[in-house]
């Protein structure tokens, strides 16, 4: 009887200790003078139309290696009202205990639900989402503005809303006008839109990409497979202001798919921290080949595709710097001349990392040759 009592104790405690949480972090390294923060600012509970607590929510973003999340449940669309209190900051209240507990920065947000245009809105940072609930949707934003907010504009292509085009209204250039539109979404769930990402160049806009989840999250970005779009925030430090001053100055850049897309000042220093050679220098002569080995730290892979003819030597046309591992690039010497060069260049575009719509980011790597 004990025996078979403690065999399912022991049953018991496996199975909690398999179920036991663990947080990943997401490999993208710090840049100078600036720390990377993984983001979520668009993300739904049961206070709107979501279908998961709000404490759920920061567990999930502790084990997916986030630094902050904003829950933005919806004001004006709340399908589970009858079943729930009836206060729009509720939502952050509850998670914001577990929040602070699990090192979690927590946002207050709310998003501005309306038909397009202005279409729908999240305005972070604010105080009090019942104070938002404004008719009007103009004065909705002056009110969240007020209370300190950064505001962006969700999914701009959603198809609902946006079904041939993806429009700019002159509703976005009122807000826009008055300082109500600080930031857009390049990415939403599972779409890219390039136009918000032209859009952000031209307007000043802080490009996001965020999950705008509504079920649990693993529904939707299995773990074993892929991860949610989070927006890169590069910031002083990890605080709420410090991830609002970066906002407001449009230090971010986003993650989705096997895609980094920023401006190249903020990619350059990522590529330039995660990808190092980790071989000693080749001394390639003619005729020979050689092996240089290229560890990747980060957790995406840099697709490369050669971008220039070189002179004395050649090397690998197309390779993939896979994450988390180490990849071998042969360069081959093609002439004498080779023995001349101190530095062979291995000059390549990185088809995944995006700098501005149509544009991937150049990278040289440079082989010591001695
Ligand atoms: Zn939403």
């Amino acid at each position: 009887m004990i025996r078979s009592f403690l065999s399912l104790l022991f049953v018991f405690l496996f199975v909690v200790s398999v179920k036991a949480q663990y947080r990943k972090e997401i490999q993208i390294p710090d840049i100078p003078g600036y720390v990377t923060l993984k983001c979520d600012f668009h993300i739904h509970t049961v206070f709107s139309d979501g279908s998961v607590w709000p404490t759920i929510r920061v567990r999930e973003a502790w084990e997916q290696g986030l630094d902050a999340i904003a829950i933005t449940d919806h004001i004006e669309y709340r399908p589970h009202a009858d079943d729930m209190k009836k206060d729009l900051n509720r939502s952050y209240e509850i998670a914001k205990p577990l929040a602070d507990q699990s090192g979690i920065i927590l946002i207050r947000g709310t998003e501005i639900t309306r038909k397009m245009p202005p279409g729908h809105l999240n305005a972070i940072f604010i105080t009090d989402a019942n104070k938002i609930e404004v008719d009007d949707w103009f004065e909705a934003c002056k009110e969240a503005k007020n209370q300190g907010a950064f505001i962006f504009w969700n999914h701009p292509g959603w198809k609902a809303q946006q079904p041939e085009k993806t429009l700019w209204w002159e509703e976005h250039t009122r807000l826009h006008d008055a300082g109500l539109m600080n930031g857009i979404e390049a990415y939403n769930s599972d779409e890219y839109y390039p136009e918000a990402l032209q859009w952000s160049r031209e307007k000043s806009l802080t490009i996001l990409a965020n999950s705008d989840i509504h079920d649990p999250i693993g529904y939707n970005y299995n773990p074993a497979v892929t991860h949610r779009p989070v927006t890169l925030v590069f910031a002083a430090e990890r605080s709420v202001d410090a991830i609002k001053k970066a906002l407001e100055n449009r230090q971010t850049a986003i993650y989705f798919e096997d895609k980094l897309v920023g401006e190249q000042k903020f990619l350059e220093p990522i590529f330039k921290a995660s990808a190092k050679i980790v071989s000693a220098p080749v001394s390639l002569e003619n005729k020979k080949t050689k092996y240089v080995m290229v560890h990747n730290s980060s957790d995406v892979d840099f697709v490369l595709k050669s971008t220039q003819n070189s002179v004395g030597y050649g090397y690998k046309k197309e390779v993939t710097l896979k994450a988390n591992r180490t990849t071998l690039i042969d360069v081959s010497g093609k002439s004498d001349e080779v023995k001349n060069q101190s530095v062979l260049k291995l000059e390549y575009e990185v088809t995944n990392l995006i700098i501005a719509p149509e544009e991937c980011m150049k990278v040289v790597i440079e082989v010591a040759n001695k």
